[in-house]
């Protein structure tokens, strides 16, 4: 497995697109898509072949109309499979008919909606996921994708949790958002993310969503954990390709 790493930004960073991962196998699977992906994935030329959204917030999942839409165009016919929460299928075919009404009639691809509840496998062709909850504002399921014994997870927002440290555990490659140096209730604390992942011997740690101000002003101190901690610890931009 590939991941190419379509962003790793906040939600309102300038200069970071969203945090979003294409997990690049037999199976092409795009993790999250926020509103400022999709020129990214088009640029990047990859295939997609399944979807996967954490949660319902605008920054991982109100770029899927415009992708939608492209597919459209080119026109595809294979049917897209979207693996998440019930509640977030929902709100994103109310998200895709604000954006262009009328657009599911005009599909010219199936949707296939995939439900993904914490605990449960879903195998996706030579894929396959695991889900757990983190803690945020709202349900957010983290992701682990297994294939030929390898493992990339995606934690999607959230401080992590008891069933998410044991859903990372291993991991060769863990995308984690660190927010900020302060505690907060409903996002990560970079130092506890850090101490977390080499507790749970993830093998590769890169830190993502890391808040705008804390991004620009701490670098220092974000660079120092790439040394200080005994894992690799990565700083994506957004257009790396790491493979495991
Ligand atoms: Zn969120």
């Amino acid at each position: 497995m590939k991941a190419l790493i379509l962003g790793a930004g906040e939600a309102f960073d300038e200069s970071f697109p969203n945090t979003s991962v294409l997990i690049e196998s037999e199976t092409n699977l795009l993790l999250d898509c926020g509103f400022s992906v999709p020129p990214m994935l088009w640029r990047s030329g990859a295939r997609v072949d399944a979807l996967y959204l954490t949660h319902a917030h605008a920054d991982h999942f109100f770029g899927v109309p415009a992708v939608l839409a492209r597919m459209c165009d080119e026109p595809r016919r294979d049917p897209l499979p979207v693996v998440t929460q019930h509640d977030v299928w929902q709100r994103l075919r109310q998200v895709l008919e604000l954006a262009y009404p009328g657009s599911e009639a005009k599909r010219t691809f199936p949707l296939v909606f995939v439900p993904a509840t914490a605990g449960t496998t879903v195998p996706l062709n030579e894929l396959t996921l695991r889900f757990a909850p983190t803690r945020h504002g709202i349900g957010n399921l983290a992701v682990r994708v297994e294939c030929g014994g390898r493992a990339i997870c995606l934690s999607g927002d959230g401080a992590f949790t008891e069933q998410s440290k044991a859903l990372y555990k291993g991991a060769d490659l863990l995308f984690h958002e660190a927010y900020s140096f302060e505690q907060r209730s409903s996002h990560a604390h970079v130092e506890d993310v850090v101490a977390m992942a080499v507790e749970t011997g993830v093998k590769r740690l890169a830190l993502t969503h890391i808040e705008r101000h804390v991004r620009m002003k701490e670098r220092a101190r974000l660079e120092a954990l790439r040394y200080d901690t005994g894992i690799a610890v990565l700083l994506p931009r957004g257009g790396e390709r790491i493979a495991v």
